[in-house]
């Protein structure tokens, strides 16, 4: 008995400290009979305050706990009760309590009597609140997850169709292959009905389609969109005016809002989506990219925010491409515009010196094929070096004999000047590293002898290539054959030289006897007044005519390089002076002054200089002073010696005559040149301030004249007083 006493009060001590609520109902009144604390604990927070704390045993559960017929546990007790199945309920969400929905796990179970009649149901309860909320936290949290990361796909889906595009296309210059790669790549992605690309065409005002991806099978449903003009309405003219994308998400539905005509192709077609992008890059409109859809597609879907993303760079490509084929157009019609051009033309590189362009004229007036010339340095290029080579001569001692060789002056000179210990360097090579530096060189001439061994003088004028910027890419050198003129030129020296010497002797011998006659009648005074004049006139046109074939002489000396200097100490001061007194005898009618600055009229100022030549500097420009001023006017010849430039003296000769026009002043000092305005009965032949340039310039000096037309003029001799031959 004990033990039994002993077995019962165990049982109870189990019950209360499982981790479980468990109650005893009667199974005909629904009556608890007996529960644990647990039960107890759990059971009050549904109860109302009278019925806490144990008061419900001995009550039914529809008494104290009314809400339980509501939610259907009644229901289930009566079921158990009737058909003795045990009931097993998860996760039982039970609303009825002070702390809102709680959830359960419990049990009902019938109890027997030896007749098998279910007197008895034990119910277990545990509350899984916590558990079932933290799980459906979780689930929360992992459907926030879900949607992030279907946002994360789409964008990375978008971004890997934009990589794709951008990458595919960057590479391309050709419109062509940038619509092919561009419908590719996005092909590869999505599974689009149709892909297609639509350039701009500005001039017609037209989209014209590029690529179409595949191409449909029925022509006839693909040529209206062939071109179409910006004002039509289909939604890719819309696209290009609106400036934005056309998204129709449901092209069946479209018809009906209007958007689109129920008898256009696509919608005919039965397809779903429908995208068209215009492509813009900055301002200008090149094209657009259209995609269609077997199914519906949504605005902020990744097919639509991928085209739109891909959209710039196929734009930007297009775009670099148009420019690429201007820039190629305008290079292809330079280029035409270069081979044709008669002149030679080579254009050399900065980056590496090497010749990347020559023309035909080029490869003609050197004898070198264009294909041969290209591609290799012009210093290191083993014809051009030929060239010079064979073209230039070895200077020995001294020049070689001059207006006999068929070898001109300059480009001998030139030549020469272009040895470098010995070894010849062809002045192209100077010409192309100094229009690399910048500068810019006109009209050198050189010889180059072909490898046919014809001689061939050019001319060439050489200068820097500059980018954008002002960068120096290059260096172009222009040339043209000027062998014939150059010979022509060669023949007229020539031929000035031996009129000049054949026209010497007899003037000569004229003027001569006309001075012993001019002596003897003043002598004898046996001629008549009239007779005498006219012997003076000879006397004096044969010196005119004298100076005239000196002058000659002294062109053709310049032109064979005889034009030496006869450099000696004397005074300048002496030499002025005799010069003026000697040409006022001759142009009395002149007024003459002598202007010395910075020194007495009794100094006197030594300079080495070739006495002859500087006399025929001074009686020049005295000659056109007179020449070129009316009779009775002042002629001032000033000389300015400074001791802050002692090595120099400043020589002038001042008119008040016609004076020379601006726009003629640059060239007075060429040959043969005389202004155009120029009363022709003064005589002259445009040589003399040649002369006086080439002189002064030979004595290391410069010469340069101020004018104002019709207000006189004043020529400037800048002297050095320690000459040395230039
Ligand atoms: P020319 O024999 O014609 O005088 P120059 O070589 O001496 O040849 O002079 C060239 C040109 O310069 C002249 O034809 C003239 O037009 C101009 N010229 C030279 N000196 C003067 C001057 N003192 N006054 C005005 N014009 C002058």
């Amino acid at each position: 008995m004990d033990g039994q006493i002993h077995t019962k009060t165990y049982d109870y001590t189990m019950l209360e400290h499982m981790p479980i609520g468990v109650a005893l109902f009667d199974s005909q009144d629904l009556g608890l009979l007996a529960a644990n604390t647990l039960f107890h604990t759990f059971i009050d927070t549904f109860l109302d305050p009278t019925w806490k704390n144990g008061r419900a045993i001995g009550h039914s559960i529809i008494e104290y706990l009314p809400k339980a017929k509501e939610t259907g546990v009644v229901a289930i007790f009566r079921r158990v009760a009737k058909t003795g199945i045990p009931y097993s309920a998860g996760e039982f969400a039970f609303s009825g309590c002070e702390r809102g929905i709680t959830y359960w796990n419990w049990t009902l179970d019938p109890i027997r009597d030896s007749d098998g009649r279910v007197v008895q149901l034990i119910q277990t309860a545990t509350e899984i609140t916590a558990q079932v909320l933290a799980r459906q936290e979780a689930e929360r949290v992992h459907a926030a997850l879900s949607q992030t990361n279907r946002i994360a796909e789409t964008g990375r889906k978008r971004l890997e169709v934009i990589e794709t595009v951008a990458h595919s296309v960057r590479e391309s210059l050709d419109a062509d292959n940038i619509s092919m790669a561009a419908i590719k790549a996005v092909n590869t992605c999505f599974d689009a009905l149709y892909i297609y690309i639509h350039i701009a065409n500005s001039n017609q005002k037209t989209l014209d389609l590029l690529h179409i991806h595949p191409v449909p099978a029925k022509k006839p449903s693909f040529s209206s969109v062939q071109h179409i003009p910006y004002d039509s309405s289909f939604p890719i003219a819309q696209a290009y005016k609106q400036h934005n994308p056309i998204i129709i998400e449901d092209l069946q539905t479209a018809p009906s809002l209007g958007i689109i005509d129920s008898s256009n192709a696509l919608v005919m077609s039965g397809a779903h989506g429908y995208t068209c992008v215009p492509l813009w890059f900055g301002d200008t409109f090149e094209g657009t990219l259209t995609a269609v859809f077997k199914e519906c597609i949504s605005e902020d879907g990744p097919e639509v925010q991928a085209l739109v993303g891909s959209g710039m760079y196929i734009a930007a490509a297009l775009a670099h491409a148009r420019l690429h084929r201007t820039v190629e157009h305008e290079r292809r019609r330079l280029r035409a515009v270069l081979d044709q051009l008669p002149e030679g033309i080579l254009i050399t590189e900065a980056s590496n010196g090497c010749i990347s362009y020559a023309n035909a004229a080029a490869a003609n007036i050197l004898g070198i094929p264009v294909t041969s010339l290209t591609g290799i340095p012009l210093n290191r290029h083993p014809q051009i070096l030929t060239l010079i080579h064979d073209a230039l001569p070895v200077p020995q001692a001294g020049l070689p004999a001059a207006g006999t060789s068929n070898y001109p002056q300059a480009a001998y000179k030139e030549n020469i000047a272009t040895r470098i210990n010995n070894h010849p360097i062809f002045p192209w090579h100077f010409a192309v590293i100094r229009a690399l530096g910048g500068e810019t060189i006109s009209s050198q001439e050189a010889m180059v002898v072909r490898p046919d061994g014809n001689k061939v003088i050019t001319l060439s004028s050489s200068a820097p290539l500059r980018i954008e910027g002002g960068d120096i890419t290059g260096a172009v050198i222009v040339f043209q054959d000027v062998t014939a003129q150059k010979s022509i030129e060669q023949q007229k020296n020539e031929f000035l030289s031996i009129a000049s010497h054949e026209l010497r002797t007899p003037i000569t011998a004229i003027q001569g006897f006309a001075e012993i006659l001019q002596m003897n009648a003043t002598q004898e005074q046996s001629l008549s007044p009239q007779s005498l004049r006219a012997l003076t006139f000879i006397n004096e046109q044969s010196q005119s005519l004298t100076r005239l074939i000196e002058e000659m002489l002294d062109l053709t000396r310049i032109e064979n390089a005889q034009l030496l200097l006869n450099l000696a100490p004397h005074d300048l001061i002496s030499t002025i002076k005799h010069v003026i007194e000697t040409q006022a005898t001759a142009g009395a009618n002149h007024n003459f002054q002598l202007v010395p600055e910075g020194l007495q009229d009794t100094d006197t100022l030594i300079g080495v200089f070739d006495e002859n030549r500087f006399v025929q500097v001074l009686n020049n420009l005295i000659s056109n002073a007179i020449k070129y001023s009316p009779a009775g006017s002042r002629i001032e010849v000033g000389l300015r010696y400074s001791p802050t430039t002692p090595h120099e003296a400043l020589i002038w000769v001042k008119d008040s005559g016609i004076g020379i026009a601006a726009n003629e002043l640059p060239h007075i000092f060429k040959r043969f040149h005389r202004a155009s305005g120029l009363d022709r009965s003064i005589s002259g032949l445009g040589i003399g301030l040649y002369l006086v340039q080439e002189v002064v310039t030979r004595h290391r000096g410069r010469v340069w004249a101020e004018s104002t037309e019709g207000s006189g003029s004043t020529f400037y001799v800048r002297l050095p007083l320690k000459s040395k031959q230039a």
